[in-house]
């Protein structure tokens, strides 16, 4: 076995050490350059994963035809305005009202506020 750093074969035991983002089999002189490999946590790994699960929060989705209306109806069934509303679901109003009029399609986060404070659904997986 060689030592990744030093180049020099290794005579006893090899040290597996953490240096400068990069895992390494070095001889014992060597293994003083970096540290134990043992109690590092590979940060490059770590970033995928967050990476990764990041994807995984926002699922492919369509939204329900008639979501406007299904909005509607539950704020008009609790007798709030769209300011009340608003301010309960975490949603500005006037984005509100753009919404219950099917101006526009709300984003991911503002749908997942209105699915959270009102318990329903309003979204379906996408084909
Ligand atoms: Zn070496």
């Amino acid at each position: 076995m060689i030592c990744e750093l030093c180049g020099k074969t290794i005579m006893g035991k090899p040290y597996r050490i953490y240096v400068e983002g990069a895992y390494m089999t070095v001889c014992e002189s060597c293994a003083k350059y970096g540290k134990p490999a043992d109690s590092v946590n590979p940060p490059r790994e770590k970033h995928v994963d967050k990476a990764k699960k990041t994807s995984q929060d926002i699922p492919e989705y369509e939204i329900v035809d008639n979501y406007g209306q299904i909005i509607r109806g539950i704020r008009e069934g609790m007798g709030l305005t769209q300011e009340k509303f608003g301010i309960k679901c975490g949603v500005k109003p006037s984005l509100l009202a753009k919404i219950e009029q099917q101006k526009i399609i709300p984003d991911y986060q503002t749908i997942r506020k209105l699915e959270t404070s009102l318990k329903i659904k309003l979204t379906r997986p996408s084909a």
